[in-house]
């Protein structure tokens, strides 16, 4: 463990997720190992988190058939040597979310990260940080800037919520260790459950209030073709 490059007593785990074939890419090559400004999507977020003073080590979940790659070719290559284990992931989100927490060794606190977000940075984390030390339960955000819409089956507008109240959830979405097992542990007896995030498992499984942290419009999902140019500007602003 890397006890001398933290600066915080409680002991944090990152959990970067690259794991999934990202469909919606329409891409051979996974979103996660895309190259923006000439280094691998998950490269980004890594790096963040290996530089972090809060972070003690980094669990990564990859595919199957990416471990190897992802050991030689980003790990070893970058020099990430935060990253204590290298699991595989699952199916769906959920279950690489679940592979990664099986797989922490003696933590407190858990920052579940999509490595498909590249830009998130220190003060997300510092954010993160001071809230969960707090609730126990919070997750990067930010206030939508479009007015949104709820549809109903037919394609029409069923009603429009207060905007100010309305957000856009990002990651890390960070959570005291022991909570977000057992709710994971409740949620897996679930055969086919409808879960895009890590605060629906919390919010469903044990009822606890989940705080909003500001997050950063830069911290995007790279999720479809055109998400690629944008991240290459973002990323080249850091330069
Ligand atoms: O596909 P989506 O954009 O929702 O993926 C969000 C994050 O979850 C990505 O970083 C992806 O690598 C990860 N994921 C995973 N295992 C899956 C599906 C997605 O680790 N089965």
């Amino acid at each position: 463990m890397t006890d001398e490059m933290t600066s915080v007593k409680e002991k944090n785990t990152a959990i970067v997720l690259a794991a999934g074939q990202g469909k919606r890419m329409k891409s051979s090559l996974q979103k996660q190992f895309m190259l923006i400004c000439g280094k691998p999507v998950l490269y980004y977020s890594l790096y963040e988190f290996q530089n972090s003073p809060r972070i003690r080590d980094i669990i990564l979940v990859t595919g199957e058939a990416e471990l190897d790659y992802c050991r030689r070719e980003i790990v070893e290559r970058y020099g990430f040597s935060k990253v204590s284990r290298i699991v595989a992931g699952g199916k769906e989100r959920y279950h690489s979310v679940y592979a990664g927490l099986l797989a922490c060794q003696d933590t407190d606190y858990v920052y579940i990260h999509d490595g498909a977000r590249p830009f998130v940075d220190e003060g997300i984390i510092e954010r993160t940080h001071a809230e969960v030390l707090k609730s126990g339960a919070c997750v990067a955000g930010m206030p939508v800037k479009d007015t949104i819409k709820i549809a109903d089956e037919s394609g029409c507008i069923s009603y429009t919520p207060n905007r100010s109240l309305v957000w856009m959830i990002q990651t890390p979405q960070v959570f005291s260790y022991e909570l977000v097992r057992r709710a994971y542990e409740l949620q897996m007896a679930d055969e086919n459950p409808m879960i895009t995030d890590d605060a629906m498992v919390v919010e469903q499984m044990l009822h606890r209030k989940v705080r909003l942290v500001e997050g950063s419009y830069r911290n995007i999902k790279i999720t479809t073709p055109e998400d690629i140019p944008m991240a290459e500007t973002l990323c080249k602003k850091d330069v």
